[in-house]
């Protein structure tokens, strides 16, 4: 019975300097978020220790009364969010459930189309290095040099030329909201099926801040952590036709047992999404990031289409001089958090992209608005101006942390 600090302390060190390290900074990366406390004392339970592969009432495993429940509230919110035939609560990740339902609707060999990585697709959509690149044909999609969004008229030709057997909407830097009625009508016209990769938007739809997918998609996939604000898993929505085939491919297809702990936090953090506070939260996400945008464009920074629907801002860092590595490092000392990034045609390699990509759910999460964003504008321009004057970042991160106390987080959790 000996506690976490008793038994490991060199573990507890580090979980002690990562709260700090939330608490004292600004957590900017888009994908980024804090759950509540209830979210996470949910993810630390018991139900760790529990097997429950299978499916509510269909188990291979006994004593899963209480899973079992705990399964069909997370299936029963997720599908009232999102206004689902079907919700499956069982992926790990956003990769795994990426995984089930590629293997859901298609077979090896068939030809994906998903939007470039390097115009702000993800990995699952197609890089060769992954699952998806390596089972399957991938054609991939890309935004127009000179507005930096999607093309429809093109993505049109390229299916008709492609004849894909599934059209990937959604993406991970790209600030703007997908047309997915008219992704849907050139999916209908090749015959490919329409899947919706929601990952980083899935909050935003959850709250009425973006159109929602789902009456359009044949099937829906997200991460739960991200704007939905849940524990580090995944979900899939879908419909009635496919639900069958969706839970096959998650388990056994991609699976063993589900974490019936994640399970019970995602359930909580559904609950949570269900509130009329949690509209609030998306509106406030959104607005948030279009103040940002406004703000680092008015003084000066090149922002890649010219501002943002969502959460997500991705901002050109090259056309100040400096790589996205570089202002990833700068930004970091002056204590705000966020990531290079490509941008679309970029001329400068991955690992030193033009760009860097930027959030405001975690900040929005802490209750800050737009006075903050104004604030928050300021110092990334006088971090990024002053990115090789040690002293400056440092005053930064004075300034930075003084508005961080002022929005505490997980106090309850801080060691005196
Ligand atoms: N899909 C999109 C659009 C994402 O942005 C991400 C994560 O960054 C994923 C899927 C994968 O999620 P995970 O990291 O949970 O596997």
């Amino acid at each position: 019975n000996a506690t976490l600090a008793a038994s490991d302390p060199a573990i507890a060190a580090q979980i002690d300097n990562e709260v700090a390290r939330q608490h004292e900074g600004l957590e900017m990366i888009a994908s980024e978020n804090f759950v509540s406390r209830a979210v996470l004392e949910a993810a630390g339970t018991v139900f760790t220790n529990k097997y429950a592969e299978g499916y509510p009432g269909k188990r291979y495993y006994g004593g899963c009364e209480f899973a079992d429940v705990v399964e069909n509230i997370a299936r029963d919110r997720a599908k009232q969010i999102f206004g689902a035939d079907h919700a499956n609560v069982q992926p790990h990740s956003g990769s795994q459930a990426n995984a089930a339902a590629f293997m859901t609707l298609l077979t090896p060999g068939d030809t994906i189309l998903g939007l470039d990585l390097a115009h702000g697709g993800h990995l699952t959509h197609g890089h060769k290095l992954n699952f998806s690149g390596k089972l399957y044909k991938v054609a991939g999609y890309q935004v127009r040099k000179d507005t930096e969004v999607v093309d429809y008229d093109a993505l049109e030709e390229q299916a008709v030329r492609e004849q894909p057997k599934m059209i990937i909407g959604g993406g991970s830097a790209y600030p703007r909201q997908f047309d997915f009625p008219r992704m849907r009508q050139i999916a209908d016209k090749v015959g490919a099926y329409f899947l919706v990769d929601m990952a980083h938007f899935a909050g935003l739809v959850a709250g009425g801040a973006h159109p929602s997918p789902v009456p359009h998609a044949h099937v829906v996939t997200t991460t739960t952590h991200k704007t939905l604000r849940g524990p580090r898993s995944g979900l899939i929505l879908c419909q009635q036709q496919f639900a069958a085939g969706i839970d096959r491919s998650v388990f056994p297809g991609q699976q063993g047992g589900p974490l019936m702990h994640i399970v019970a936090a995602k359930a909580v953090a559904f609950g949570e999404a269900l509130q009329p506070e949690f509209a609030t939260y998306a509106a406030q996400v959104v607005a948030n990031a279009k103040v940002l945008a406004a703000e680092l464009a008015e003084k000066g920074f090149r922002i890649i289409s010219g501002g943002t629907d969502t959460h997500v801002i991705l901002v050109d860092v090259f056309v100040r001089g400096m790589l996205g590595s570089e202002a990833e490092h700068a930004l970091g000392e002056a204590g705000i958090t966020v990531n290079k990034n490509a941008i679309p045609y970029d001329t400068n390699p991955p690992l030193k992209p033009s760009g860097i990509r930027i959030g405001t759910p975690a900040l929005t999460t802490r209750g800050m608005k737009e006075a903050e964003m104004k604030l928050v504008a300021g110092w990334i321009v006088r971090a990024l101006d002053h990115r090789n004057d040690e002293a400056e970042l440092k005053k930064i991160r004075a300034e930075v942390l003084e508005l961080a106390g002022k929005f505490p987080l997980y106090e309850y959790l801080h060691k005196a």
